[in-house]
């Protein structure tokens, strides 16, 4: 089981990647160029040959359904990210919109204080006015206000109360202008405590756009992660129906030799098949075709290293030998285009070219050829093709 682990490892894929399909694409070419009559005719591969390819290309299909099937969970994973993403996402908006709203409502505010402020600088601007026009009146203007109040003035005493009435005039005047400038001062520090507000809001505001920019970025980065994840997946799924194809045409060559010896009358068999090949054991590690092994032509039968394997029917030994992932193994030809294939034997088995009876020994329980312990690989094939065992054993899980 190969595990993809998330985000930095991305390029460590992509290499190990290139070189899986490398070494693929090399495999491809040569089975293409043997198909093609450039290594070796087509009618010099034998029977044991095929089963071998055909073996191989189910191992290979296994492995392209495996990568297949982690690239989808990988595929899950940085959708489910991406969600959650899109979730922080709106959050931020949401902030953005909260503080921008503050901010605004703050901004009203401030404005309504220098409307205030300008307007109480109107009132002292106006109060200096009036002041400077009177002072002119006392001391410039020699024919009206303060100065002739005084030259009218009827005797010293009348001076006096003429004098002490301009002075209070004054006073009150300043008092005026005081209290119209303090009133200022405090609206324009209200003013800029408000101001001071604002700033704040537009400080959270922009933290708030910031963080939505660093999540934006990452949703971005998990979307060009899940582009080339499908990419890989598209690019999987045709090597997987390749495959197909190619057992396909394996299938069909085993049926032709299959046709040929049923047409020279040599079939031993009747095409029936009744008789389980493990009398000792009927426990079933791995079945046929599941969805985790979906290339799986056959079923293993767990039993111990040595235990007999016997003839699923009568019939021709047509193939017994070595193959790469069957180990030692042994076709047998019922007739009437069924046969069985007996992997991972402990030793060769019975000989080809012996005609078999139902039950009777052909081999012994191993872990040859790609095996992980002793079990019997049992293969049901109708016209070369592998058909589910159960069809013929009804009891099988
Ligand atoms: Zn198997």
């Amino acid at each position: 089981m190969q595990h993809y682990p998330k985000g930095k490892e991305q390029a460590d894929m992509g290499r190990i990647w290139g070189r899986r399909i490398g070494r693929r694409v090399l495999v491809f070419l040569l089975v293409s160029a043997m198909m093609m009559g450039f290594v070796q005719p087509l009618a010099a591969e034998s029977l044991e040959d095929l089963t071998k390819r055909s073996k191989d290309i189910q191992n290979r299909q296994d492995k392209a359904t495996e990568d297949l099937s982690n690239f989808r969970d990988v595929e899950k994973e940085i959708e489910d990210a991406i969600t959650e993403l899109e979730e922080q996402i709106a959050d931020a908006e949401a902030q953005v919109t909260l503080k921008e709203a503050a901010r605004a409502a703050v901004e009203v505010k401030v404005k309504e204080a220098q409307t205030r402020v300008d307007a109480k600088q109107a009132d002292v601007a106006q109060c200096q006015k009036v002041m400077r026009s009177r002072a002119n009146a006392q001391y410039k203007d020699g024919n009206v206000g303060a100065l002739e109040l005084l030259l009218q003035a009827k005797d010293f005493s009348d001076l006096l109360a003429r004098a002490e009435y301009l002075k209070r005039l004054e006073e009150k005047d300043r008092k005026e202008l005081n209290n119209l400038k303090t009133s200022k001062e405090q609206l324009e520090s209200e003013k800029a405590n408000l101001a001071a507000q604002m700033e704040a809001q537009e400080t959270l505001k922009n933290e708030a756009l910031q963080a939505k920019a660093v999540l934006d970025e990452k949703t971005e980065e998990h979307k060009g992660a899940l582009a080339e994840n499908k990419k890989r997946q598209d690019e999987l799924a045709r090597e997987i129906d390749a495959l197909e194809k190619e057992a396909e045409e394996v299938g069909e060559k085993i049926k032709e030799i299959q046709d040929q010896s049923q047409k020279e009358g040599s079939s031993a068999g009747n095409g029936s098949i009744n008789t389980w090949p493990v009398p000792s054991s009927k426990t079933i590690s791995s079945s046929y075709r599941t969805a985790k092994r979906p290339n799986h032509t056959g079923v293993d039968v767990s039993a111990p290293q040595g235990v007999a394997i016997v003839a699923a029917g009568d019939g021709d030994v047509i193939i017994s030998g070595w193959g790469g992932g069957y180990g030692n193994y042994v076709v047998i030809d019922h007739g009437s285009g069924m046969s069985t294939l007996y992997a991972h034997m402990v030793a060769p088995g019975i000989a080809k070219g012996t005609k078999v009876k139902a039950g009777q020994n052909i081999g012994k329980v191993g872990s040859t050829g790609n095996s992980t312990g002793p079990h019997l690989h049992f293969e049901v094939r109708k016209n070369g093709k592998d058909i589910n065992p159960k069809t013929v054993f009804s009891w099988l899980p």
